[in-house]
């Protein structure tokens, strides 16, 4: 199906926003991206489920979205559907006394704001992490105080074919920053553990993790965070500053003086910029340390 007659059928789709030829840029924390076709944003869970069954029917590519926080998008953008999970599905609410729901369209700002204000830990080390509980699912994002997986129980969304489905966390393969999630599952929602705790006791381990992460990260800059996996035992921030690539270059693309493992977009970066510095840093770490880094960040757009 044309991607015209598609938005067209999308637009009849109660609950759902559909937009055409977005800038993808802007919807990342990189500002680096072409347009997609089609941009979807649901408004229920309803909404997505009509949507991915007739996408399901359609031969186009769909990419799923969240806060833009780990991507690379390609300067051609994507030529297909982008399905966003924003703060409509989002929101924490306290589902046993030792249970939270959080929406899968919820920042970790939101979340780690309600653990503060209430008193709830297990959670704090999301603090600093920019994106949504989808996003954090789908790369098992984590800090040195945890990772996604350690407190999830299940989570709840729309698969390829548009069922709704509850997975639990033992079926999901958590490792480091990946998980197997079924191609095409959009998460709506996820339970966590969590325990009950001293507000001002949470707030001070989330407010540590903060002051760490300002000391450490070029957090202001546009980036996507870490480029590189860790590989096992080592920091691949410390192999890249080992091999003298701080500051590094190409167009407006620079390897952050701060943090090696970071690329910054310092104005007008490209993602062929980026690529070609990504290129001389691992064949630099290679040539120095015998070590092959791979992708943190997830590409969205290129062939
Ligand atoms: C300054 C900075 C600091 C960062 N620090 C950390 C850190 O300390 N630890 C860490 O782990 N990461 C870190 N990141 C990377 C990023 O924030 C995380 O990977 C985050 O979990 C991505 O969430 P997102 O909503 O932005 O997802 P996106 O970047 O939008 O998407 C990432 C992946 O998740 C998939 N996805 C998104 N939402 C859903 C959903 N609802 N259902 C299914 N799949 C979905 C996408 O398809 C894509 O494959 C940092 C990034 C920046 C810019």
């Amino acid at each position: 199906m044309k991607t015209a007659d598609l938005s067209t059928e999308l637009e009849r789709i109660e609950g759902l926003r559909v937009r055409t030829d977005v800038p993808l840029g802007r919807l990342t924390t990189f500002k680096i991206g072409g347009p997609a076709a089609v941009l979807v944003t649901p408004e229920s869970v309803d909404a997505l489920r009509d949507a991915r069954r007739l996408l399901s029917g359609a031969e186009v590519p769909v990419t799923i979205l969240g806060n833009g926080s780990n991507l690379l998008v390609s300067d051609a953008g994507f030529d297909g559907v982008v399905i966003r999970i924003g703060s409509s599905l989002g929101g924490v609410e306290v589902a046993a006394p030792d249970r939270l729901r959080i929406g899968a369209g919820t920042l970790w700002s939101k979340v780690l704001r309600f653990v503060m204000k209430e008193g709830w830990t297990g959670l704090e080390f999301g603090a600093g992490i920019p994106g949504t509980l989808g996003g954090a699912i789908a790369t098992n994002a984590g800090t040195r105080g945890g990772a996604t997986a350690d407190r999830l129980i299940d989570v709840v969304g729309v698969d390829a074919g548009g069922e709704i489905q509850t997975l639990p966390v033992a079926d999901l393969g958590f490792r480091y920053r990946r998980c197997d999630l079924p191609a095409g599952f959009v998460v709506t929602g996820t339970l966590f553990s969590a325990e009950r705790d001293d507000p001002a006791r949470v707030e001070a381990t989330v407010r540590g993790y903060q002051a760490e992460r300002r000391r450490d990260q070029p957090e202001r800059e546009p980036s996507a965070g870490c480029i590189f996996q860790n590989p096992p035992g080592e920091s691949a921030g410390k192999l890249i500053d080992l091999a003298g690539l701080k500051g590094e270059t190409e167009g407006g693309a620079i390897v952050s003086p701060i943090h090696g493992n970071f690329i910054i977009n310092r104005g007008g970066a490209t993602a062929a910029d980026v690529l070609k510095l990504i290129e001389r840093v691992c064949e630099r770490v290679l040539a120095e340390h015998g070590v092959e880094l791979e992708l943190e960040v997830r590409k969205v757009g290129f062939d």
